[in-house]
Formats: C-alpha cells, structure tokens, sequence
C-alpha cells in the first residue's frame, strides 16, 4: 500500500513507471499477509520490487519501452523473476528506459521521459533510468535494472542510489532482452549497499537456461560488510580524473580517497592505458550484437504488426514506425561493421581493443584489491541538452563501458552532491569479487 502510495504521490512528475499491476500485486501482498516466512531464509519476503521492462515478466507487459512491443505479454518469466518471485517478492510495475536499452537519458525511451527526482528539469541517466528514479523518489525499496555499457551504474550515480552491475556470468541473462549479448548483465538498484547484497544474494547464480552464466558458487555477500577496509589497496586510474571529468565530480572522489585512507586503506594512482579506445570499440562490438540480436522484431513473431502489400513490405513497415531512431541507428551501425569486407577492419580489431581493456584491469587488479574512480564525467544533465549529437551523448559512458568490455563487475554508490545533484562513486574488483566492493562501499557510506 505504502509503495502505491508513493508512486500515486509522486509518479506523475518522476514517470518512472510505464506499467503498475496493482490489483494483481496487492491480491499477492494480501495472500503474503496470512503467511509468514516459516523458513527464515527469504529476506526479501513481502518486499515490492520495480523490474525494468526489458525483463520478462510474465502476464505483465514487456516493452522494451518501444512501440514495437506496446502489446507484448511474455509468457514465461526471466529467471531473475523467478528466483524474486520464489522469495515471494511483490513486483510492483513495470519501469521506463531508453529503447531497448539504447541510451544514457532515458530521453530514448518510446514513450515519455523519466525525470531525475532530485530535480525533475534533469535526466535521470539511463538506461535503467526508470529503475534508478523509483528507488530514489522511494517509490520501492529496490529495483532491477540491466547494464551493457554502463545502464545500471551512470542512473544510479544520476539519482544518487547504489547500483551494481556483477561480473559478466553471475546472474542469469535468460529472459533479458538481449541488446548486446557478450556485455549485458541485470543488477539490483537499491538505496544501501546492504540492500543491494541482499538483492543479488538472491539472484545470482548458475542458470542452465543461459550458457554464459557461470558454475561458480554464490558467496555470502552479506558477510562481507564488516565494516573493516584497514589494509586495502585500491587503485585510482588517472585516467579516470582526467579532461572531460567536472571539477566538481572530481572533488568529491578526491574526499572519498581522503576518507578511504583515514579508514586505512591505501590509494595509489594506476594508468589503464587502453580505455581511451573503449568507447569506440563498444559501439562497433554492441552495434553489432544488437543487429543481430533485434532481427527477431519483424513484426510476425512479437509485438505490434503493421499490415503491407507483402512479408518484405510487413517488415519494412513495422521496424520503420516500431523502432525509434536511436535504435535504427545502432542497427544500421551494425550490420554496416559486420558486412562483408568491413568485418577485419571493424569488428574484429574491436574484438582485440577488448582483450587490451581486460588485460589492463588483471594487470592492475593483481596488485590492488580494487579501482576507485567516478561513475560518470558529469552529475545529470538538462533533458534536451546533449540530444544534439549522439557522440555527445555517448561519452556520458566513457567511465563504465570499460568494464562491460572487461567482464569485471562494478558498483555505483553516492558520494555526496555537486550543484545539487548527486555524483557516484565506482569501484570496480575482480571478477566474481562483488564481496569486495560491498565491503569497501558500505565501509564508505
Ligand atoms: N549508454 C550505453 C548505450 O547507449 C549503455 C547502455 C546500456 O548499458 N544498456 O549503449
């Protein structure tokens, strides 16, 4: 009640929410009413959740938040969704993004734009930007977002939450709309790190459904907030404080050191010479997925179907009017570098930059426990104010594609305000450490 509440409060100006099930939510609350967790072992029970809308739920409307998939009714749920659902989780509605999740802004998104709440003039990043809003207007406790380039982590820094995007493989990806297959991940997006943990203790795991999950075993990552972080090594790429970071972003993440260090962990400045090729080598090697990956939207197996003189005319008709044009663009993008003759040049030298960007984080990270540095170069910007250029638009990512492109897991968490608006502070560890950036970020806020 209280979440419905929130949400009939203040959604109307934030509009995070592209679809809320109350009457079904409710009836599940109410039946949670007469029972109580007898094993002791659901620590979500009962709690309202905000799933992204490109993860499969089902009986409730998936969209990607494109008019492709206005009337799309998944019939089966994502795994992620079963694992909250066997916790007895209540899913509250159905959360805004950019367009398949093509986006920094939300401003992607094919039906309206969420407004950051801390200031409802500004983004709220994206493209898990519905997902980040809800949970810092208080309108869930937590939410699930995804992240391919930075889409769970540069929200959560925008509005000021915590968000994780974990190693490439620890949770299920069966039942996420795939964008970019090799770099998506689904994360929680919660108010504390400790909700956080909470949140993927549940969800992560080995899932035969989705061969790229990984057989390792889940640790217990509420354990590892101790409070402790005396000894630590973390790392600061100057490149991660260089041109282009805000004055004002930068001042804070040099108080974090300071803070940091006066709980005993030492900072020393590192260089991860390759990332300057980051962001062009992830929108050659995103591109290209995504052009692979959204042929299956022709208008005869899901979604929305536009009549035409024939099957090539039904196509033609249904991409033009169902996909927006940031997405047309990625498309367009992407079969252009995998078509013959450009495949050498484009996507498999970007292929190699990836190799180069890993290489750099397993060198650093042999020798520190983590890497310290901002979330994004800037706090939020103005809606309609980098939808000029989309270069512009997608150095919003320099700082957090890397590690989509690594596999390492990263989290996002507050660190104070610069104009008033929140900045975020990422710390990125070896893959399947997640207990370690919980470790130093609930130590830290
Ligand atoms: N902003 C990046 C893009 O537009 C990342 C998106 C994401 O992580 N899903 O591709």
């Amino acid at each position: 009640e209280s979440a419905y509440e929130r949400i009939r409060d203040i959604d109307d100006s934030v509009q995070a929410f592209l679809t809320l099930d109350e009457e079904g939510a409710m009836a599940q609350a109410r039946a949670l009413d007469d029972q109580v967790d007898q094993s002791g072992k659901q620590p979500l029970f009962g709690i309202p959740a905000g799933i992204k809308d490109n993860i499969m739920t089902e009986g409730m409307k998936t969209t990607c938040a494109s008019q492709l998939l206005d009337n799309f009714n998944p019939v089966y749920d994502a795994t992620v969704m079963k694992r909250l659902r066997e916790q007895n989780t209540v899913t509250v509605g159905k959360l805004n993004m950019d367009e398949f999740a093509m986006g920094s802004s939300n401003e992607n998104s094919g039906y309206y734009v969420t407004r950051n709440p801390w200031n409802t003039d500004y983004v709220p990043g994206g493209s898990s930007g519905g997902s980040a809003a809800a949970v810092a207007a208080g309108e869930v406790p937590f939410a699930l977002g995804s992240d391919t380039g930075g889409s769970i982590r540069e929200p959560a820094a925008y509005c000021g939450v915590v968000g994780l995007k974990p190693t490439y493989g620890r949770v299920s990806r069966y039942g996420l709309v795939a964008f970019a297959s090799s770099l998506d991940q689904i994360g929680p997006i919660t108010r504390t790190v400790e909700d956080n943990a909470y949140v993927l203790q549940e969800i992560a795991g080995h899932d035969e459904r989705d061969s790229t999950s990984v057989d390792v075993s889940v640790p217990d990552y509420l354990s590892a907030l101790e409070g402790n972080i005396n000894g630590l090594r973390i790392a600061v790429p100057k490149e991660y404080l260089g041109e282009g970071v805000d004055a004002g972003v930068k001042d804070r993440i040099q108080e974090a050191i300071r803070t940091l260090e006066g709980m005993g962990a030492t900072c020393e400045e590192v260089s991860l010479p390759n990332s300057r090729y980051a962001v062009a080598a992830y929108y050659l090697l995103a591109s290209s997925e995504a052009s692979a990956n959204l042929a299956r939207f022709d208008g005869i197996r899901y979604g929305v179907r536009k009549d035409g003189d024939d099957l090539l005319d039904v196509y033609k008709k249904t991409r033009s009017e169902g996909f927006g044009n940031e997405v047309k663009r990625r498309i367009m993008l992407g079969t252009f570098a995998l078509s013959s003759g450009y495949y050498d040049a484009y996507y498999k030298k970007a292929q190699k930059v990836r190799t180069l960007i890993r290489e750099d984080y397993n060198q650093v990270l042999h020798s520190f426990d983590v890497i310290l540095g901002p979330t994004a170069p800037t706090t939020a910007f103005k809606i309609g104010e980098q939808n000029e250029d989309p270069l512009t638009m997608y150095l919003n990512d320099i700082l957090t594609i890397p590690v989509n492109l690594s596999g390492n897991p990263a989290l996002s968490i507050p660190c104070g305000f610069s104009n008033g608006l929140p900045v975020g502070l990422q710390l990125i560890g070896k893959p399947f450490e997640e207990r370690i950036l919980y470790r130093v970020g609930h130590a830290y806020e």
